[in-house]
């Protein structure tokens, strides 16, 4: 008898198999007993009659407890009732090992208790088809750049400089020198662009984020793109293909995934490039017109702006042109006016915020080296990043997705801590 997984039953229609399996639940009657089971590939219904499989066998699916792992051996019978459109006839039943008061049981359970039991929490529906869509954003990212010559390079973790100011910096020690934990790895893909053209990298990033937010975790992964001879204009449609892609991937690769989540789908297929574009002083003017009289020009947009901005839209939009004074010292000003830079943020609808973060970045020499001294920086150590204008410099662009932002947003889930396995929090490095 050959042994499968749930997610390669369909091609084993009819046929008598066997699967390793966990209960995830059960509801059984005198006559016959419904086995909800899981293992890892998917979930499906294992059907246990009394009358088929006799007293002894009927006994034991019913003693069965949540999360006792299984061997079940049955025949595959397509089922239209269900959405996974197959269950399991069952005539046979192992039990591996028996697991007695599992602590998330089907009722409802508060976050803090879900979070504590993280490891287990893993195992639910709903975060089974979570991680799912985070593994298909993966795929399709890899997918989409290997596709578009874009070559996949890993730039350090711990790191002497950083690009962002230093309040978010996690410190550590690196022997006697003092290091930190990278927060983008955007200088090194600059360096890797100059030797490669196209390139992008997939890694994690840490953030002291001190404030509790919806958005913000300390530890999440970036996916960060650099393109040699690409201008500010031409890295919008890369970031406006590269988002439809994946979530067109997702539809049509996660769709169980997706109604188990109760995801409205009609609002993803709607995601198609190109993407609106609303200039900076545009964003504040609507704003201002509208009842935000919170912030004025020169200051970055907070949750409630993010969200308003895009609530208008059903696509992600790009705002761009921010002043010069609230981003990072890299981004290339604008060649007609010197308070705004050439940069956008990505806005993804529904109110999950901003999702990418992009530039043109300086390609002058001096104008790079007055950047890092009105910025305050410390040349010495970006004595090697000023190399990169000094020897063939060209217009190169780039920006940084946060990856748990997205899934987050295409899963449709409410919080950003569900969209990575294990979340690094204000309050919690446990499990
Ligand atoms: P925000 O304004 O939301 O704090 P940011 O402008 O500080 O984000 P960037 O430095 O532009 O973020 O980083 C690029 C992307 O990384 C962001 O667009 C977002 O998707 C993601 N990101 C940034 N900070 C976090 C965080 N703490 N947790 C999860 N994702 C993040
Ligand atoms: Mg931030
Ligand atoms: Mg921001
Ligand atoms: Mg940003």
């Amino acid at each position: 008898m050959k042994k499968i997984t749930i997610a390669e039953m369909a091609k084993h229609n009819g046929e008598t198999i066997k699967l390793g399996a966990w209960i995830a639940n059960k509801r059984s009657s005198g006559k016959i007993a419904f086995l909800q089971l899981r293992d890892g590939s998917g979930f499906v219904q294992g059907v246990v009659v009394k009358a088929e499989v006799g007293d002894d066998l009927f006994a034991t699916a019913k003693g069965l407890t949540q999360e006792t792992s299984v061997y079940v051996t049955g025949e595959v019978k397509g089922d239209e009732r269900s959405a996974f459109g197959y269950e399991l006839a069952v005539t046979g039943i192992e039990v591996i090992h028996e697991a007695k008061d599992f602590p998330i049981t089907p009722k409802e359970h508060g976050t803090e208790f879900l979070m504590d039991n993280r490891h287990l929490w893993l195992r639910s529906r709903k975060q089974h088809a979570i991680m799912k869509i985070r593994n298909e954003i993966i795929r399709s990212t890899y997918e989409f750049f290997n596709d578009n010559g874009f070559v996949k390079v890993d730039p350090p973790i711990l790191t002497g400089s950083s690009p962002e100011g230093t309040s978010e910096l996690f410190a550590t020690k690196y022997f006697d020198e003092d290091a930190y934990l990278s927060q983008s790895g955007q200088l090194y893909m600059e360096a890797a662009a100059m030797a490669l053209g196209k390139v992008f990298s997939f890694g994690p990033t840490f953030r002291a984020e001190k404030s509790k937010t919806r958005r913000h975790l300390i530890e999440f992964w970036m996916i960060e793109p650099e393109m040699a001879f690409i201008e500010h204009a031409e890295s919008l449609e890369v970031q406006e293909q590269y988002v439809s892609y994946i979530v067109q991937s997702v539809l049509k690769n996660c769709k169980l995934e997706l109604e188990r989540l109760d995801r409205d789908v009609s609002k993803l297929e709607k995601i198609k490039a190109p993407f609106p574009r609303v200039s900076y002083d545009d964003a504040i003017k609507w704003l201002n017109d509208n009842g935000f009289d919170d912030i004025k020009w020169g200051e970055d947009f907070g949750a409630p702006h993010e969200t308003a901005l895009a609530e208008s839209y059903d696509m992600p939009i790009f705002i761009t042109h921010y002043p010069i004074g609230i981003k990072p010292f890299y981004m290339q000003p604008h060649p007609e006016r010197d308070d705004v830079v050439l940069c956008a943020d990505m806005i993804a609808p529904e109110g999950y915020g901003e999702i990418i973060g992009g530039s043109e970045r300086i390609h002058d020499y001096e104008l790079m080296k007055q950047r890092i001294q009105e910025h305050n920086l410390d040349e010495d150590a970006y004595a090697w990043y000023l190399d990169l204008s000094k020897y063939g410099s060209v217009p190169h662009s780039g920006f940084g997705l946060g990856l748990e932002r997205t899934v987050a947003w295409i899963s449709g889930v409410e919080h950003i801590r569900e969209s990575i396995p294990f979340p690094r929090l204000l309050n919690r490095l446990y499990p």
